[in-house]
């Protein structure tokens, strides 16, 4: 074991006492009623990184709350990473499904249980702890090393891309690196390397001006619940894939890693049917094909249909308009201007004559995360989990949106790997939340060796586009 590995693991104790002093800000970023606790956040990510020795550390305003963002770059020619994570939680509740109190930080079974142990407190604290290592050993961290954490993750993250724009000369860096994000399973080492993209619209289909008498006028007004159920039936094949010209026209194929990660899950799809609590479907699909569609293609799902009357008993009404909410999950390649034109052409092709239809982006959308395969920053991240957990870690895509992955490599330019040391069992949006604290121990350890990986093999990228 090195210096730094040594100092860390003399030290661990130390460290999990701050961890725990951390889990005790109650940091809530979506209800006002915490916003103390959101500075108190800031604040303490903000002495903790002076205290580990990093020269510059500031509370930045965003709009919304706060971000700390640092930098250590005392190693030329050295590349330089930047570090991501947040220090806002997700609310507490329901306070009664707790065992211990979720602001009062408790240790059972070697987990640490807490509001925010998992995500992202505990995974976050570790670059800082190393960077603070280095230090002590050997005088500074052996790469250049820039951190942001901010505060509205568990909010959507509304003010990082502007964050992130307008400090981007001071962001610059040739790796990010994700302190947040989850491993998939704790007996299965797995890094993500993709993640589906967003988008969201409306569509209303209208007829008459006014909602009208069934008797006096059924069979020749036109009834916009009969056009829009026709026109959204048309966005599917009866294999359920979407079915829109030009929607997956740029899809990029997945890292061919991922489909073997797929076939080594063991995932069981009559258990997958059971857990949801949905009829099992006949032929039931292979783990390959329900995984495949879950992670790697891309969706076009109903979220909610209205039009006319659903209360209780019966009205003889022929609605006036009917509409439909609809959102997409994306896969690489997909731009979301692009797919929402070419829902809404089909859309318009496809309406019926004697009506009128409107469609309504909600905002830009995101698009999906990929890594490049062949990211040498990949390989060390793998060489490295490989190193501490003992098997070659599974390349797995996630099937919900990651933002941040998107984000950064559009204002910075620069990839961005996972290197997070959480559970997707860690139950951190769920009562009992807590971070096993082997890995912290291991996350302490492993951070240190990609500092020192990257410091040697990661090349340095020309200047990140502007
Ligand atoms: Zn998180």
């Amino acid at each position: 074991m090195d210096d730094v590995e040594a100092y860390l693991s003399e030290n661990a104790d130390a460290a999990i006492e701050e961890l725990k002093a951390f889990c005790r800000i109650e940091s809530v970023s979506t209800d006002p009623a915490y916003r103390s606790g959101i500075s108190a956040a800031a604040d303490f990510v903000a002495e903790r990184l002076t205290r580990a020795g990093f020269p510059t550390v500031e509370i930045i305003e965003t709009g919304g709350h706060p971000a700390v963002v640092a930098e250590w770059c005392a190693a030329p020619g050295a590349p330089t990473i930047l570090v991501y994570g947040h220090y806002d939680v997700q609310p507490p509740d329901p306070l009664e499904k707790w065992a211990s109190p979720p602001f009062s930080p408790d240790i059972r079974d070697d987990r640490l249980y807490a509001r925010g142990a998992s995500d992202d407190k505990g995974p976050v604290m570790i670059p800082i702890l190393v960077a603070e290592a280095f230090a002590q050993t050997r005088g500074k961290p052996p790469l250049n090393v820039k951190m942001i954490v901010e505060g509205e993750e568990e909010s959507g993250s509304p003010h990082l891309g502007e964050t992130i724009a307008r400090l981007k000369e001071r962001l610059a860096a040739d790796l990010v690196v994700s302190a947040d994000g989850a491993m998939w399973r704790a007996d299965l080492p797995s890094v993500t390397v993709a993640s589906r993209g967003l988008i969201a619209l409306d569509v209303t289909v209208s007829g008459a001006s006014k909602d009208l008498h069934s008797g006096r006028h059924g069979g020749s007004a036109p009834n916009p619940v009969r056009a829009l159920s026709r026109m959204l039936a048309s966005l599917h094949d009866e294999a359920g894939r979407v079915a829109v010209p030009g929607f997956a026209d740029d899809a990029t194929p997945p890292d061919p890693a991922i489909l073997d990660a797929i076939r080594a899950s063991g995932f069981d799809p009559a258990d997958y049917f059971r857990a949801i609590g949905a009829p099992l479907p006949d032929p039931l699909p292979s783990a390959e094909e329900l995984l495949t569609r879950q992670w790697l293609e891309p969706t076009l799902e109903f979220n909610g249909i209205s039009g006319g009357y659903s209360g209780p008993g019966t009205k003889t009404v022929i609605p006036s308009s009917a509409s439909a909410k609809i959102t997409c999950r994306l896969v690489a390649g997909q731009e979301p201007e692009a797919v929402c034109a070419a829902i809404e052409t089909h859309l318009r092709r496809v309406t019926p004559t004697g009506y009128a239809i409107e469609v309504r982006e909600h905002g830009p959308g995101s698009a999906a995360f990929a890594l490049d395969p062949d990211e040498p920053a990949l390989a060390i991240t793998e060489d490295v989990l490989e190193g501490i957990l003992g098997a070659r870690p599974l390349r797995v895509a996630m099937g919900a949106t990651i933002p941040i992955g998107a984000v950064f490599k559009e204002h910075l330019g620069a990839p961005l790997v996972f290197f997070s040391f959480s559970t997707a069992d860690e139950d951190y949006h769920a009562p009992n939340e807590f971070f096993r604290l082997d890995s912290f121990r291991k996350g302490l350890i492993a951070w240190a060796r990609l500092f020192d990986r990257l410091a040697d093999g990661l090349p340095e990228r020309a200047t990140p586009e502007r």
